[in-house]
């Protein structure tokens, strides 16, 4: 190792932590060597909506939205159950403000509806969500000429298609590291410090199991999220926290029933966007929550406690023609008549032969139908469900199957207030930093999906290691 070169900054991924992080530290006169497995920098921001959420940013004073990060705080905690890990999560949303300030000083294509409140995720109490109008790849082409420009100046050094495998370690202190290159040959380096910005494991189906003890079900991750920066540090000893939290969409339908499954679309079951027409039944038939309980989390929640964590969207014909359109939008060609060709959706001419189809309990079916359409007329639906503007009475009768599944990893590296990957005796591992997926989602999100609080922790922890927590 001694007769290597020595950076004062390596940066393990070229992702949404990771380019910030490389970033700030050259801007500021750091050696840097960023190692990216991918042929191309941006990681899941190639495939993120990267929304993100701030309080008090310049852009929610000019319109007038009085917020402040103490009430961002406390919407995390809430909408995160409690979950998340207060002292980053209370970091991140210190820092948002200043993170999306900096963002917009760098002339970010903000969508111009932004800060708003949205409601594919619990809502927060203020309008504090954006994304850019290209959604992730605003952020990649923000980011791309500020690398290229600190490369030119010699201060960042960047190997692309370089997979990471392992640390050097001395006296318990991270010096270096090892990685591959695409066609086969070894390469390593000497660096100060390390910072793991290697993304979550979405892609490494074993590892999946092995950390959240589920199916991966949806293919919507980045395909080199491999996990490979979290098995490296639990290979020198770093503990992995919070498998068990989890949280899924009642949103995706995918193409396939095999796993992980391509998406095809989302259906809006958003009832503050479209209150809902149709019944939800589960495996067996039969219905399971509101299908207008106004909180996700609740709706998520009771999916998730289904039989492999779908459910089948049912209505007649009356309501296909009458309601507002269900699906939100496509991720492939969109099909005019996807019933009966495409893998998820149904149509038959009697509730039974449409259960048949799905395989459902036929009579199940047909009672579930009865007994909803009874309360509609009744109004005194058994799940106390408000907006039932249709019985379902009128064939044909459709299906939509909806995969519930999560697009995050939740289980990662522990890590401190200083962002410094802790050992499993809690003790920090010298030289070694991680931000990102790769410290698990369940930090910031805790078991719900609460908006912008992967990226822009991701954005936030990776500028604040660049810009003051490093040091050479
Ligand atoms: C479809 C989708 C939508 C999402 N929408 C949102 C959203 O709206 N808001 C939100 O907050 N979050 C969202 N997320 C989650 C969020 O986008 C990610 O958690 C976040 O972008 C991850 O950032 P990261 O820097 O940790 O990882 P990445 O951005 O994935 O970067 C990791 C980088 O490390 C590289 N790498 C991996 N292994 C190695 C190795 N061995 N050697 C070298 N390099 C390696 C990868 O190639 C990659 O470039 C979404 C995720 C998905 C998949």
């Amino acid at each position: 190792m001694a007769q290597l070169p020595l950076y004062d900054v390596i940066i393990i991924g070229a992702g949404t932590a990771g380019l910030p992080a490389a970033i700030c530290a050259a801007e500021r006169g750091a050696k840097v060597l960023v190692i990216e497995a991918a042929a191309d920098i941006g990681g899941t921001l190639h495939w993120s909506s990267a929304q993100m959420s701030a309080a008090g940013t310049r852009r929610q004073k000019e319109r007038g939205i009085d917020d402040n990060a103490d009430l961002h705080f406390a919407d995390v905690m809430r909408i995160s159950n409690g979950n998340a890990n207060p002292v980053l999560a209370r970091l991140a949303v210190d820092q948002a403000a200043a993170t999306l300030d900096w963002l917009d000083d760098l002339g970010f294509d903000f969508d111009p509806v932004c800060p708003t409140i949205f409601y594919g995720h619990q809502a927060y109490g203020k309008p504090r969500t954006y994304w850019g109008r290209d959604l992730g790849l605003s952020l990649i082409a923000l980011f791309r000429p500020m690398l290229e420009t600190q490369i030119r100046a010699g201060r960042v050094t960047l190997w692309l298609s370089t997979r990471f495998q392992s640390f050097e370690v001395e006296n318990g202190a991270v010096i270096g590291v090892n990685a591959v290159r695409a066609n086969g040959s070894a390469v390593s380096a000497r660096g100060k410090s390390v910072v793991l910005t290697s993304g979550g494991y979405a892609a490494n189906t074993d590892l999946y199991r092995e950390i959240q003890n589920r199916t991966q079900y949806q293919k919507a991750f980045c395909p080199t999220a491999r996990g490979d920066g979290l098995v490296a540090a639990r290979g020198i000893g770093a503990k992995v926290i919070n498998g068990h939290l989890y949280t899924i969409s009642t949103l995706t339908v995918l193409k396939d029933d095999v796993f992980p499954s391509p998406l095809s679309l989302r259906v809006n079951t958003i009832p503050q966007n479209r209150p809902p027409w149709e019944i939800w039944v589960n495996d067996h038939g039969e219905r399971f929550v509101a299908e207008d309980e106004p909180i996700i989390d609740k709706r998520e929640k009771a999916l998730e406690a289904q039989p492999h964590k779908r459910m089948w969207i049912v209505f007649d014909d009356v309501i296909r023609r009458d309601s507002p359109d269900i699906v939100l939008a496509w991720f492939e060609p969109p099909m005019t008549e996807p019933y009966n060709t495409h893998k998820a959706f149904f149509k038959a001419d009697t509730p039974e032969a449409l259960a048949k189809l799905c395989g459902l309990p036929p009579a199940a079916l047909a009672a579930t139908i009865a007994d909803y359409n009874k309360g509609r007329a009744d109004d005194a639906d058994r799940f106390g469900r408000g907006h039932m503007p249709r019985s379902i009475s009128q064939g044909p009768f459709y299906a939509i199957r909806q995969q519930g599944g999560a697009l995050s990893t939740t289980g990662g590296l522990a890590i401190d207030g200083a962002l410094r990957v802790l050992n499993t005796q809690s003790q920090p591992i010298a030289n070694l930093y991680a931000a990102g997926e790769v410290i698990g989602a369940g930090q910031t999100m805790g078991d719900a999906a609460v908006g912008g609080m992967m990226v822009t922790p991701a954005l936030t922890f990776g500028r604040l290691l660049g810009q003051t927590i490093l040091r050479w």
